[in-house]
């Protein structure tokens, strides 16, 4: 059984709507996907249809905007309910945040020569309630500023870049607390991945296990070079952590994240699913 438990579609910032995500999971020899769009459930209803219109298992899963002594921290909440009201607020508010920063970002863009209008953003947006740098950089990539998304980061986007703007993020304790309210697990992503690594320590990850029960960490992630991931395996050992694999695919918005390039393991998939069966949440 193949398990690729991090992928986006359009209604964040990949590029496969949810229904052709889940098509090309199964191509790509998966069984079952989680979807974790940024800070948005709107994809889950279309990606489920087609997972069971064609035998893919395709579970709910969300990648908070979070933030931890003022970097951003990206969370994984995986079988939250749909209904709960504490959550779906706060994400309103991050999507709020996502929106609300965008008209500085396209003027630092205009200072530094490579104006973007919002009919320019529009089309990358498309129906998406969750707009991020990825769109922009798509929307500098097709007036010719820059050649990919990479680039577009690089020089400009990344954080602390000449084009970046902050914007609202929930703290990653409060958001590993929404997520449990939800009956939902919590499983912090690509902890080592860009810059968080200074961040995330062992001791902070520790610290996030024992004192919010956090319930997993992503070890085999793209961004992780093998030794990240064996000092992040044995402190999932040691904190009583669950492991888990993923691709974080972005359809073509991505490079080196092919869907099923990370997998999970079986048993922490049941392990995951227990949780979440356990605290009240939908699977
Ligand atoms: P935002 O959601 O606006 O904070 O933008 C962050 C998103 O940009 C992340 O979800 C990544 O998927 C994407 N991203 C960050 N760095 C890069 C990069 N170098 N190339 C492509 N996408 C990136
Ligand atoms: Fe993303
Ligand atoms: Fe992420
Ligand atoms: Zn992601």
């Amino acid at each position: 059984m193949r398990i690729d438990l991090h992928t986006h579609s359009s209604v964040s910032d990949g590029t496969d709507a949810p229904a052709a995500l889940v098509r090309a999971a199964a191509r790509a020899g998966l069984d079952v996907i989680a979807l974790c769009d940024h800070d948005t459930f709107d994809g889950l209803d279309e990606a489920r249809a087609e997972g069971l219109r064609i035998g893919l298992d395709v579970r709910r899963g969300i990648e908070i905007s979070a933030e931890l002594g003022g970097g951003s921290v990206h969370l994984l909440g995986y079988g939250c309910r749909a209904d709960s009201a504490a959550l779906a607020e706060e994400l309103a508010r991050i999507r709020a945040g996502r929106a609300g920063r965008i008209p500085a970002m396209l003027a630092r863009l205009a200072a530094l020569g490579m104006p973007v209008t919002p009919s320019d953003l529009a089309p990358f947006v498309g129906d998406s309630p969750s707009v991020g740098r990825p769109h922009v950089a798509d929307a500098m990539v097709a007036l010719g500023y820059v050649t990919d998304r990479r680039e577009a980061f690089d020089h400009w986007l990344a954080d602390g870049g000449p084009a970046f703007v902050d914007r609202y993020n929930v703290g990653v304790g409060q958001a590993i607390n929404l997520v449990h309210a939800a009956g939902g697990a919590a499983v912090i992503a690509h902890p080592w991945g860009r810059g968080s690594r200074n961040r995330l320590t062992p001791v902070v990850l520790a610290d996030l296990a024992a004192g919010y029960g956090l319930d997993g960490i992503e070890v085999d992630h793209p961004d992780h070079d093998p030794s990240a991931r064996a000092q992040l395996r044995a402190l999932a050992d040691s904190a009583g952590l669950m492991a888990t694999g993923s691709s974080d695919h972005h359809g073509l918005g991505k490079v080196g994240n092919d869907l099923g390039c990370e997998t999970t393991e079986p048993a922490v998939l049941a392990a995951l699913s227990a949780r979440i069966l356990q605290r009240g949440g939908q699977t």
